[in-house]
């Protein structure tokens, strides 16, 4: 077996710079070690100063944005100008963090006085969440900025107080080692660390320093790693964001073929490699050719690695060989080493609710279903029964919208987000956002990976009793010193 990780051009099939040597057992620990004993300073420090630190985060990257898309394009092959806004929505993110910071709520501090006249008494208690200790994040293939070494997951972490160690996706090892340079240069001694190789991964999420871990990536890669955080002897939450089939319903008066170029534009985008692809469409049979027309006249690309260019191809041949769809369209590809074409099926909604286990696998990539159904009340079973999703759309006329409102509730059980009128892809970094839903969109259905309370995955809360004042941390001094919203006996204001 290779002693290092490389990294491919995926537009030639060929190696692209040196590899990076795999990290030992022993170096895994000597790196989880540096973060635990880095974890004091760094969660004690006020946390406007960590916001100051991720600022200067931010701007060391977006100096070094030019290396930093030059490697990720040629490791990727996803395109300058998609990585020059996905670089810039991950110095956005970090940014974010800082304003999470220095606003305050997210530690929820929330204070009560004392009161011994009821029953049971009440001693003065004061609560508020804490960093819970390092935090090992599994970088995602399909977002080498976002989802990777300094994406979301590393953002929200450091932003709590939790120094992280990086598990770097084995498919753009170069451009893991040029951000992690970036952010190493930034942060202080052990807060951050970067581990390379698979059986590394293994070794952090048992490493008994971390204390939460945070994945993206497939159902069995993450079901393997929270199996592993269970069953350690001290198990640790593992936030896992994993397969998605986003549900999309046309609804009849919204079914012209206007629709049509967005869903192309929306399932194409990226080679279809985003956990929020448009892949499971609901609509009318009169829209299906308008569907098929924009996808044969779309084009697709390289895929991430060559594992996932023989899965695609491997699956959408088995699906257009089963008896059970009917292939609508095909696109176009270039002459590219691991490019594949976008492709559209079609199926009744009877045939795929019998066939619905199966009619859901994910074939990661720019392959939909169009399922055609005649009556939108029909369909409310079958969405109940769909597999945990990160979304569910709806595209509605102002006729639909007693129907609308009928599926957004079929689609609230299921999906994290609720999206009307537009498409999935592209999910905002906002303090509004919720990127989650029920399994297997995510092994924790009451958390998001993406958006402000991202941070709440990293921090636990703690009760105060009885403590004097100036032995409490400063989010729950009487005077308020930080100027933060808080909770004093059930109000909320800044008090
Ligand atoms: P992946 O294979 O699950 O890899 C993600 C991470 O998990 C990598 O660090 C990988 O290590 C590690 N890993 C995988 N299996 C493991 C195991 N059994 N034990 C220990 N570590 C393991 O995901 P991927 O390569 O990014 O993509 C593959 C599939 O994931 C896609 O085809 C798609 O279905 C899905 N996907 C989903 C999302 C999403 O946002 N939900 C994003 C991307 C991909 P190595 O790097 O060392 O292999």
């Amino acid at each position: 077996m290779s002693s290092v990780v490389q990294g491919f051009n995926p537009r030639t099939g060929e190696p692209f710079g040196d590899g990076v040597p795999k990290t030992s057992d022993s170096e895994v620990d000597r790196i989880a070690s540096a973060a635990a004993a880095a974890f004091g300073p760094w969660s004690s420090l006020p946390a406007t100063e960590r916001a100051d630190v991720l600022d200067s985060l931010a701007d060391a990257l977006d100096a070094s944005s030019e290396l930093l898309i030059t490697t990720a394009d040629t490791e990727t092959a996803l395109g300058v100008p998609r990585l020059t806004v996905e670089l810039k929505r991950t110095t956005n993110q970090i940014r974010l963090f800082g304003e999470v910071l220095r606003e305050g709520s997210y530690v929820e501090a929330t204070l009560d006085t004392a009161n011994p006249d009821i029953i049971p008494p009440r001693p003065v208690l004061r609560r508020v969440l804490r960093p819970l200790g390092p935090v090992a994040v599994f970088s995602a293939s399909n977002f080498p900025f976002a989802f990777s070494v300094a994406g979301g997951d590393t953002a929200s972490a450091l932003a709590s107080g939790c120094p992280v160690v990086v598990k770097a996706h084995s498919a753009h090892p170069r451009t893991s080692v040029e951000t992690a340079r970036v952010v190493a240069s930034v942060l202080p001694e052990g807060v951050f660390g970067i581990v390379y190789g698979t059986e590394s991964g293994r070794a952090l999420v048992q490493h008994p320093a971390i204390k939460a871990a945070g994945f993206t990536g497939s159902t069995g890669g993450g079901r393997a790693l929270f199996d592993l955080a269970q069953g350690r002897p001290d198990p640790i939450p593992f936030y896992g964001e994993l397969g998605s089939v986003n549900p999309t319903v046309i609804l009849p008066g919204a079914a012209t073929p206007d629709i049509a170029a967005g869903f192309a534009q929306s399932l194409t985008m990226g080679v279809g490699q985003f956990c929020t692809n448009p892949g499971l469409v609901f609509a009318p049979a009169s829209i299906v050719s308008a569907l098929g027309e924009a996808v044969a006249a779309s084009g697709g690309g390289a895929m991430l690695n060559e594992r996932m260019c023989d899965s695609y191809r491997a699956s959408t041949d088995a699906l257009a060989a089963s008896d059970l769809v009917t292939v609508v369209s095909t696109g176009t590809k270039p002459d590219e080493a691991w490019a594949v074409e976008p492709r559209l099926f079609t199926v009744p909604l009877e045939t795929f609710r019998d066939n619905l286990e199966k009619l859901t696998e994910e074939h990661f990539g720019p392959a939909g279903i169009v399922v055609t159904y005649s009556d939108p009340a029909d369909l409310v079973d079958v969405l109940r029964r769909l597999p945990g999703t990160l979304t569910g759309t709806v595209h509605a006329a102002p006729s639909d919208h007693e129907a609308a409102g009928v599926i957004a509730e079929a689609l609230r059980h299921i999906a994290g987000r609720l999206i009307f009128n537009a498409w999935p892809t592209g999910v905002a970094v906002a303090w509004g956002q919720h990127h989650g839903g029920p399994w297997p969109a995510t092994t924790n259905p009451l958390h998001t990976s993406v958006g402000a309370t991202s941070i709440r995955r990293w921090i636990a809360p703690v009760t105060y009793q009885s403590w004097p004042d100036e032995l409490l941390p400063p989010e729950l001094q009487d005077a308020n010193p930080l100027n933060i919203p808080r909770r004093i006996d059930g109000v909320l204001g800044t008090h």
